[in-house]
């Protein structure tokens, strides 16, 4: 599934340069493009922009779930 940046999100910039598929763009709150998040599969263990996050404002997006196979070849498909 994709994440979501909710409204407890402060603007503090720090989740952006942690992305590895330049899913996220500025703005109040901040925002993560669905079809560019793969969850970090295929760049990391783990959600990095959760890891930075100071607001803890990153969840799972209840529109957009897919499995880590789909997440998988999404990057692919972002990456080549
Ligand atoms: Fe980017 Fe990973 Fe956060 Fe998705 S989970 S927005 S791919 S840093």
């Amino acid at each position: 599934m994709a994440l979501l940046i909710n409204d407890d999100c402060t603007d503090c910039d720090a989740c952006v340069e942690s992305c590895p598929n330049k899913a996220i763009t500025a703005g109040t709150p901040y925002v993560i493009d669905p079809a560019l998040c793969t969850e970090c599969v295929g760049a990391h263990d783990e959600p990095q922009c959760r890891l930075v996050c100071p607001a803890d404002c990153i969840v799972d997006h209840p529109d957009f779930r897919e499995s880590k196979d789909q997440l998988l070849a999404k990057y692919h498909g972002l990456h080549g």
